[in-house]
C-alpha cells in the first residue's frame, strides 16, 4: 500500500500514520520528496482496511500497489531518484553521467591513462572489472582486490569515481574501501542472496538487466536490494539475448522509456555489452541518451584491440572522446547536460 502525505502534513502525524501501518503488520519504508512523504507498506495488505489510514490526520490518499514490485515503482518517488555521490556527482535528473574505462583492469600504465582521458573528455566515473564473470573458466578471470586498489588510485588522482562488479557476497566488504558503485552483472542479476546483502549495503548499486530478463523480472531484482533499506538502486540495459546473430546482443533501447514510465530508479545505457562491436557503441550510445538513458556505460582502452576482455567492443580513447562531443549535442537536443 502507498500512503502520500499532505504537503503541510507535521512529523507528528507522520509519525502516528507509520505507527497505524506497523501495527497492522507491515513494513514502512519512506521517501521524502520535495513536496510531500510517501509511506510504502510492503507486506499483507490485501485484508486490510484502507480507509481507517484515509481517515488519519495529514493524510492525502491511500491506495494499494498493483504492480508486484512496491518500492520500484514510481509511485513511491513520483519525481523520480537521484543517486547522490561524492564530488556533487549525480545520477538521475537533469545530467546525463557518463561511466567509462576498460572491461578488466589490467595495469597501472592502463588505469591511468584512461583515467586521464576520459575525465577530460567529461566522464564522471572510472569502470573497470576486477572480478570477472567470464563464459570460460579458462579465460582472464580479473585482477581482484590489487587490481581495485590500482583503479581506486588512477581515480583518485583525477576526480573520478569508481565503478566495478560485485559476484559474490564475500567481496563486498572487501571491495568497500576501493568502489564508489557496485555493479551487478547482468549474470548475477537473479542472485537474490546477493542482492538482499547489498541492501544492507550502504552504496549505491548499479543493477545491470539480466541476459533473459523481462523488464518486470529486472525491477523485481531491484526491490530485493531497496526492501533491505539501500534505496540508491540504478538499472542499466546492457543488452538482451534474442535469435539476432549479427550483434552480441540486442540493445533494447525501449527498456529506457518503459522502465522511466513504470519505476522512479535511473537507467543506464550500455552500448558496448548491448553490441558487442566497436562500430555500433556510437549508435547505440546516442540512442540510448536520445531516448532518456541517465548515463551511459562504455568500455574504452588505450589499446582496444589487445584488451585482455572484450576487445572487440573497446573504443579507443579517440573514439570515445569524439563520441562524447556528439553526445553533448543529444542530451542538449533532450533538454539534458552531459
Ligand atoms: C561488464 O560490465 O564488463 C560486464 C561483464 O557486464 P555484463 O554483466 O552486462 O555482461
Ligand atoms: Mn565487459
Amino acid at each position: 500500500m502507498i500512503v502520500a502525505m499532505q504537503e503541510k502534513a507535521t512529523e507528528d502525524q507522520i509519525d502516528a500514520v507509520i505507527d497505524a501501518m506497523v501495527e497492522a503488520g507491515v513494513n514502512v519504508h519512506r521517501t521524502t520528496g520535495a513536496t510531500q512523504s510517501i509511506l510504502a507498506g510492503v507486506g499483507p495488505t490485501a485484508n486490510l482496511d484502507l480507509t481507517k489510514f484515509e481517515l488519519l490526520p495529514g493524510v492525502l490518499y491511500v491506495h494499494r500497489i498493483s504492480s508486484p514490485y512496491k518500492l520500484a515503482g514510481r509511485v513511491f518517488r513520483p519525481e523520480g531518484t537521484v543517486v547522490e555521490f561524492r564530488n556533487g556527482v549525480k545520477v538521475g535528473g537533469e545530467h546525463v553521467a557518463v561511466m567509462a574505462g576498460p572491461c578488466s583492469i589490467e595495469n597501472r600504465e592502463q588505469m591511468f591513462e584512461t583515467a586521464a582521458r576520459v575525465k577530460a573528455s567529461g566522464a564522471g566515473f572510472l569502470r573497470g572489472g576486477a572480478f570477472k564473470p567470464r563464459s570460460s573458466p579458462y579465460a582472464f578471470q580479473g585482477m581482484g582486490i590489487p587490481g581495485l586498489k590500482l583503479m581506486r588510485e588512477a581515480a583518485d588522482a583525477h576526480g573520478l569515481l569508481t565503478v566495478s562488479e560485485v559476484m559474490e557476497i564475500s567481496q563486498i566488504e572487501p571491495m568497500l574501501p576501493y568502489i564508489d558503485l557496485f555493479q551487478v552483472g547482468a549474470r548475477n542479476m537473479q542472485n537474490f542472496n546477493l542482492l538482499r546483502e547489498l541492501g544492507q549495503a550502504r552504496k549505491p548499486v548499479l543493477l545491470k538487466r539480466g541476459i533473459a530478463a523481462t523488464i518486470e523480472e529486472l525491477l523485481l531484482s531491484s526491490e530485493y536490494i531497496m526492501a533491505g533499506g539501500n534505496y540508491d538502486v540504478i538499472l542499466c540495459e546492457r543488452g538482451i539475448r534474442t535469435y539476432e546473430t549479427a550483434t552480441r546482443n540486442t540493445m533494447d533501447i525501449s527498456a529506457i522509456p518503459v522502465v522511466h514510465k513504470l519505476s522512479h530508479l535511473p537507467i543506464v545505457g550500455d552500448p558496448s555489452h548491448g553490441t558487442g562491436r566497436r562500430d555500433l557503441v556510437g549508435p547505440m550510445a546516442r540512442a540510448a541518451v536520445a531516448a532518456g538513458a541517465d548515463a551511459i556505460l562504455v568500455e574504452v582502452h588505450p589499446n582496444a584491440d589487445k584488451a585482455a576482455s572484450d576487445a572487440a567492443q573497446t573504443l579507443y580513447l579517440e573514439q570515445f572522446e569524439a563520441l562524447m562531443g556528439e553526445l553533448k549535442v543529444i542530451a542538449t537536443a533532450v533538454g539534458r547536460t552531459l
